[in-house]
């Protein structure tokens, strides 16, 4: 069964249609990645799915329930967990309380949010730094504070957008790793990463959009060899 549905989503800008009749699914357990040149609409894709944006046109359906045009906040509450392309923690707070932030949405109390926000750290490999400043972490330990923080929530699903932009080789294989451990343990995540290595070792399924379009839908390897996917990268 479906976790999310994606049908016939667009989204205009004024003029500018940056969506444009995009359908897909992402199944329980699956890990979808959405890919394209820059520009392509993969983030407002993912804004339209987490409520930022209320899409121009069709709809997304959530865990059965047809969510589209819901506010950020009662989609988190539902079980849609999101990083977001610019790193923002809060400077002045610890690691930890930067994640209990996340557990807030589900819960009030202060001591389930406080072990909530420790076992997911913990798990990502943290635990050391959790009472550090976001400032004094590295980059990619800032990034797996995104993760940490959308995974607080208590996410059914997880939205990742290029949360290994900006990374070493070596960190970038810490990250693949830690969203296979999430896989691993039954998370539905859906991916966008500029960095194609780590896409293809990833995902389960690729889409790639341009100028908003699907233009291709498969396996990595078949989409690692389809014509217009290549012409649409040597383009950029
Ligand atoms: P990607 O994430 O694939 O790089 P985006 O979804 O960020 O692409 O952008 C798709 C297109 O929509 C781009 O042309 C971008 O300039 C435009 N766009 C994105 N957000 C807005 C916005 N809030 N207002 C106007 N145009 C936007
Ligand atoms: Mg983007």
């Amino acid at each position: 069964m479906s976790l999310l549905e994606i049908k016939g989503l667009t989204k205009q800008f004024g003029g500018l249609v940056a969506v444009n009749d995009l359908s897909l699914s992402i199944d329980k357990g699956q890990i979808l990645g959405l890919i394209g040149p820059n520009g392509a609409g993969k983030s407002t894709a993912f804004n339209c799915v987490a409520g930022v944006y209320a899409p121009t046109q069709g709809q997304i359906i959530f865990d059965g329930e047809d969510v589209t045009g819901q506010n950020p906040w009662d989609l988190c509450k539902k079980g849609m967990g999101r990083t977001f392309q610019i790193v923002k923690p809060f400077a002045s707070q610890t690691v930890l309380e930067n994640v209990m932030v996340g557990a807030f949405a589900t819960t009030d109390n202060r001591d389930k949010a406080e072990t909530r926000a420790a076992d997911v750290l913990d798990m990502l490999g943290m635990g050391d730094k959790k009472d550090l400043k976001p400032g004094a972490l590295t980059i990619a330990d800032r990034k797996c504070l995104e993760i940490a923080k959308a995974l607080a929530t208590n996410p059914k699903l997880l939205l990742l957008d290029e949360v290994m932009a900006g990374l070493r080789p070596t960190e970038v294989d810490e990250v693949i790793q830690i969203i296979q451990k999430l896989k691993s343990k039954g998370m539905t995540i859906f991916v966008i990463e500029h960095i194609m290595r780590a896409i293809m070792a990833l995902s389960d399924e690729i889409v790639v959009i341009q100028f908003g379009k699907k233009i291709c839908q498969g396996e990595p390897e078949m989409v690692a060899r389809d014509k217009n996917v290549i012409k649409a990268y040597l383009g950029e």
